[in-house]
């Protein structure tokens, strides 16, 4: 499933491409959705080298693309995400809704280190904190994987539209200030599109 998740990303970020810059264009420079699609294109040719490996390989494998194809902030960061996820999923075949809370967590926990944004500053972190709350949440109550992503998905789409009014502290947005505000942010978007794209293929599975 984890390929196949991989593979619904690419596909999301190539048919948002145009979406993902647009954003970019308003409050930084214009190259969001082109990193995006760019990686992740990258990303889906090494799959077919993947099928055999487990997931923690895979995942890491996916960070290490990112590092080195897309540059800017968003690669870095991406790529130190997927690199944290693998990490916490090594040796694994399957992922149980406890091992998504684990490698979840590992990612965001990795983007906020890495990046230093603290919730609020209008990035790809206020859509993965309250994710990652709702993931946490949904298995707390007992609710299933598929069940469980949905609703961090959920959480994930809420958090970026949060972002719209909120003034930017970090990344190129944070030049802006206070013009920043009415604008979403590029990098909690695609966010938001790669949590739907893991609610999508579970919820396909299951
Ligand atoms: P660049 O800003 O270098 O052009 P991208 O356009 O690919 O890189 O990515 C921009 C996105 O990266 C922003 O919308 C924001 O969500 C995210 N971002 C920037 N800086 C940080 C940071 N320090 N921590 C978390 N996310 C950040
Ligand atoms: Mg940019």
């Amino acid at each position: 499933m984890t390929p196949s998740w991989i593979a619904a990303v690419a596909a999301t970020m190539q048919a948002n491409r145009g979406n993902l810059t647009q954003l970019d264009s308003d409050i930084g420079d214009a190259d969001h959705g082109s990193n995006m699609d760019r990686g992740f294109e990258a990303v889906l040719g090494t799959l077919p080298g993947m099928a055999d490996k487990d997931i923690g390989t895979i995942l890491k494998s996916v960070g290490m693309t990112l590092v080195s194809t897309v540059g800017g902030a968003g690669g870095p960061l991406y790529g130190t995400f997927f690199l944290q996820m693998g990490a916490a999923t090594t040796g694994k075949l399957d992922l149980s809704l406890a091992d998504w809370v684990a490698a979840l967590e590992a990612g965001v926990n990795g983007v906020a280190m890495r990046g230093k944004a603290r919730p609020g500053d209008k990035t790809m972190l206020d859509t993965l904190m309250p994710a990652v709350e709702a993931l946490k949440t949904a298995a707390a109550e007992g609710a299933t994987l598929p069940q469980a992503l949905h609703r961090s998905a959920e959480a994930a789409e809420q958090g970026t539209l949060a972002t719209v009014p909120l003034v930017a502290h970090r990344g190129r947005a944070g030049y802006l200030g206070e013009r920043s505000a009415g604008h979403q942010d590029p990098g909690a978007t695609s966010a938001h599109l790669l949590l739907k794209a893991a609610a999508d293929t579970w919820h396909d599975a299951g």
